[in-house]
């Protein structure tokens, strides 16, 4: 008789096999990325943006919303999401940086620069089975780059190619609130024109460049993605708010209900409150960037380098989680597979 342990252990292999499959079909998918988002914006501008009211104010926000969202991806797939074997990054200089804001006042530790008033403290760390490195709290091992990546959230094989870490996930979310906004109005403001492509109205002719066929593909494609992006990035946002990656939202579940069997509370020691949360991983506020930056496609650096990490007033760790009781890579990756 098969036992359940074989089972697990094959359907298991079959994920790597799919790991790997998608990591090599991640080019394409990136390719095929791009060319939708610049046909997409194409036919918007040449089609549907005349239609679109008070075009003398419209259209900047517009041009601004169309260069955010293909930026923002450009950077999202270039820029590398941070591994824990990288030297600490310091801001660059030039015209595709953000310039943090005159009254930030600087601390240097590590090469990175924060905040006097919010505590923060080096991370603990521990030694990763399968690359053998030391690494600090929140990094996590991905099996598809085979590598440890610094404030792991996730690896990204269709639309990226890569992980989400430390240094990219602020333009991941950033894409996927464009992402959102672009095709609402896409969808919003083309559907005439969709039906005119189809045929729907036969007086009509179609006077565009831009075929019939793309613009009604990506016109589909736009409703979609705005429906189902929409539901992602809240979900998103929710746990950027909560000071949680997605893989930390999964083992905070597992530490509530451990900790609460203990009739204790857990406290993620990540979480300084909704919105200084959302001011550290946006890294603006008071000692980061000015908040105009969310509406360019500017480069900026996270408030850490990875190894130290914002904490909520009096933990220096997760409250009612006593030592060794954190998940491993292989207990988080068990629980997924099962
Ligand atoms: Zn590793
Ligand atoms: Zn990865």
């Amino acid at each position: 008789m098969i036992c359940a342990k074989q089972v697990f252990r094959c359907f298991r292999c079959l994920e790597r096999a799919g790991d790997k499959l998608t990591g090599a079909a991640g080019p394409v998918f990136v390719t095929l990325g791009a060319v939708l988002l610049s046909t997409g914006a194409f036919c918007f501008f040449e089609v549907v943006r005349p239609s679109v009211p008070l075009p003398l104010f419209s259209t900047p926000i517009c041009v601004l919303i169309a260069f955010n969202l293909l930026m923002h991806y450009y950077w999202v797939c270039v820029v590398p999401p941070g591994f824990v074997t990288d030297t600490p990054r310091t801001p660059g200089k030039g015209l595709l940086w953000a310039r943090k804001r005159r009254s930030a006042r600087n601390r240097a530790l590590t090469g990175v620069r924060w905040s006097d008033d919010v505590q923060i403290t080096p991370g603990t760390l521990s030694r990763c089975r399968k690359c053998s490195i030391l690494r600090p709290e929140r990094s996590h091992h991905c099996r598809i780059c085979n590598r440890c990546v610094l404030k792991y959230d996730h690896h990204c094989p269709v639309r990226i190619n890569q992980c989400v870490g430390l240094h990219n996930e602020r333009h991941f979310v950033l894409f996927l609130i464009y992402l959102v906004v672009s095709t609402f109005f896409y969808a919003l403001f083309g559907w005439r024109y969709g039906l005119n492509a189809l045929g729907w109205y036969d007086d009509e002719a179609w006077p565009y460049w831009s075929p019939p066929v793309p613009f009604v593909a990506t016109y589909v494609l736009s409703v979609v993605l705005c429906l189902a992006v929409v539901i992602m990035v809240s979900w998103h946002l929710w746990g950027i708010a909560c000071g949680e990656t997605s893989v930390e939202a999964a083992d905070h579940e597992q530490y509530r209900t451990l900790v609460s069997g203990r009739g204790e509370t857990f406290v993620n020691s990540y979480d300084l409150g909704k919105r200084k949360n959302l001011e550290l991983f946006f890294n603006i506020g008071k000692d980061g960037y000015p908040i105009y930056t969310l509406l360019f496609p500017f480069r900026i650096e996270p408030y850490t380098d990875g190894r130290a990490w914002a904490r909520r007033p009096g933990y220096e760790r997760h409250g009612g989680l006593r030592a060794g009781e954190e998940l491993t890579d292989e207990e988080e990756d068990a629980d997924a597979g099962a």
